[in-house]
């Protein structure tokens, strides 16, 4: 099943990636894996995925410590800033920075261990009250600020899309997120660039990647409908 799934997935991007006259390989495709158990995803490894999605710290430093070490681990969820010092070092990209105050707290870790930290911005394109990340309004103060942590790099935007019944009623928040990042590039700001659109999910990444997504993150659509237990539930 996750063969098949895998396929389908990877077919739809190449599809989308022609209607919009883009390279299959300006797109990368992250295996949402959280709830997932270890012997899983080790199956997906042995298909060839290299890039995982994990949205809880415990859940990815788990999968970190049990998993060979060439797998790209994207930290997607929120990210609370007593918990960093479990996955400094441990991510390829954290996608769900959020605010300063987390940001300054990546940078303290990432300066202790003398390393650097990429990161994406969260924004809140739609406006749900019950999604984190910035307003758009808030994006330029943030750019401003986070030029002052020699220790983190921001890579882009991510944005985590309403759930809709068509997806196509997300291609405006995906264009939105496309022009902030845009208007943030032409900023030219120190240790900011703006080479990664992190946008789509299982119900809408082909939609995204027509509106310039370059990162996919897809969880049930390779790993099918999510087991909640008490460790990993919310
Ligand atoms: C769970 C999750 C996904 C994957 O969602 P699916 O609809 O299962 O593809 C993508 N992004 C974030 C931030 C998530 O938490």
């Amino acid at each position: 099943m996750l063969k098949e799934n895998l396929e389908h997935v990877e077919e739809e991007i190449l599809k989308a990636c022609k209607r919009s006259g883009r390279s299959r390989d300006e797109v990368t495709l992250i295996s949402v894996s959280k709830t997932k158990p270890v012997e899983i995803v080790e199956e997906a490894y042995s298909l060839g995925v290299r890039s995982f999605g994990e949205n809880k710290v415990q859940e990815l430093t788990e999968k970190y410590d049990a998993l060979p070490k060439d797998i790209h681990w994207h930290m997607i969820g929120h990210l609370q800033r007593n918990k960093i010092k479990y996955i400094i070092g441990k991510t390829a990209l954290i996608h769900s920075v959020d605010s300063i105050r987390l940001a300054e707290a990546i940078e303290r870790e990432a300066a202790k261990r003398d390393i650097t930290v990429d990161i994406l911005i969260e924004v809140n394109v739609a406006g749900e009250e019950s999604k984190f990340g910035l307003k758009p309004e808030e994006l330029n103060g943030f750019v401003e600020d986070v030029q002052k942590f020699p220790h983190i790099r921001v890579k882009g935007l991510m944005t985590i899309a309403p759930y809709v019944e068509n997806p196509e009623d997300n291609r405006s928040v995906f264009a939105h997120l496309r022009k902030l990042s845009v208007d943030i590039e032409a900023k030219n700001a120190h240790n900011i660039n703006m080479s990664v659109l992190s946008m789509g999910m299982t119900n809408d990444y082909q939609v995204a990647i027509e509106e310039g997504a370059t990162m996919v993150r897809v969880g049930t659509g390779i790993f099918g409908a999510r087991q909640y237990s008490q460790t990993n539930a919310g």
